[in-house]
């Protein structure tokens, strides 16, 4: 079952030169208890895919067209007010720095218990029980007495969990992890990694995962979808994705992997283009070593090229 439909977003920055679009259709399901991986290089669009769900945009950004389809409900046309009842209690955000989401002068009971109090209604001795329930859900050890610690004094992995236990505590729908083990050491990474995914099998969660960590993804993720500029440019169930992947832009991203079986690191020639870049056609063509005519004039569409595998990339239509 889709639990969340991004159709056809298109978004941009208004700045000093004028209208600058970052988002060019973006199509986007999360099916019911997946964990759905965004992947790309920085600046790709996935964090503002992300935030434009939550309504986390910068007050620069335009959202032109395009609907986010929650609950039978077109998230974009929500007023403030009735967003409050979505953003923390339905779908939750947990960011690359717990700190964002913590305030360091309150203990993470008195955070807790606010967040139960106010998306679900719980207060007094029972809000204090779900706060250690959901502490130990996400193996805080010693919870009860954790509960009267503060922020900085606990570790970053212990922070990250904290956040994860306040979206436990609202049964959020839906969690948004924005590059959650970045500033994570290895061992930390996988646990919070591991965590996720046991929320999600046992409470059918569902999950989008922002990364640029492929490994993680490997090892994590249900489905992904790579961008690049903006757009998306390939969409596969994980398996499928590694064992026939097809984009250009997605083999060169699995080249550049670090791995003890590579005696050389294959780096993606350029960069990647800033949103007041205007690229005609398809927006990889300065990079691909694949590149026709056709790239420099046409926009590739997203095609299914196997079942449930999407593409777009005009090597797929036989036109080279
Ligand atoms: Fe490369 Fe052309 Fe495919 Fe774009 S459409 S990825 S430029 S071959």
């Amino acid at each position: 079952m889709d639990i969340l439909q991004i159709k056809n977003l298109n978004l941009g920055f208004v700045g000093e030169n004028g209208f600058n679009q970052a988002l060019f259709n973006v199509n986007f399901t999360l099916k019911q208890g997946e964990m759905h991986a965004l992947v790309g290089e920085s600046g790709c669009g996935k964090s503002i895919t992300a935030m434009s769900i939550l309504k986390l945009l910068p007050k620069n950004s335009q959202i032109t067209s395009g609907e986010i389809i929650f609950d039978n409900k077109d998230l974009i046309k929500l007023s403030p007010k009735e967003f409050v009842h979505i953003r923390g209690e339905k779908i939750a955000l947990i960011p690359q720095d717990p700190m964002t989401s913590l305030n360091p002068l309150f203990t993470i009971g008195d955070q807790l218990l606010e967040v139960l109090s106010i998306h679900q209604g719980i207060k007094g001795k029972e809000a204090e029980k779900k706060a250690i329930e959901a502490l130990d859900t996400v193996r805080i050890p010693s919870a009860k007495s954790r509960l009267k610690s503060y922020p900085h004094e606990f570790s970053g992995g212990m922070k990250q969990r904290a956040i994860i236990a306040m979206a436990l505590c609202c049964e959020a729908e839906i969690l948004i992890a924005d590059e959650p083990t970045t500033a994570l050491d290895v061992t930390i990474q996988a646990q919070i990694m591991n965590l996720l995914n046991t929320i999600k099998k046992e409470s059918n969660t569902s999950i989008i995962l922002i990364t640029h960590d492929l490994g993680v993804v490997y090892e994590n993720a249900d489905r992904i979808s790579v961008m690049y500029a903006g757009r998306i440019v390939e969409e596969a169930p994980s398996q499928d994705f590694f064992k026939n992947t097809n984009h250009p832009y997605s083999k060169a991203l699995l080249n550049s992997i670090p791995s003890s079986d590579k005696s050389k690191l294959l780096t993606i020639a350029g960069q990647p283009p800033t949103i007041m870049q205007n690229i005609p056609g398809c927006r990889f063509n300065p990079r691909c070593n694949f590149a026709m005519d056709i790239c420099k004039s046409k926009i590739p569409e997203l095609s299914e090229i196997s079942p449930c595998h999407f593409s777009a990339c005009f090597l797929n239509n036989n036109l080279y």
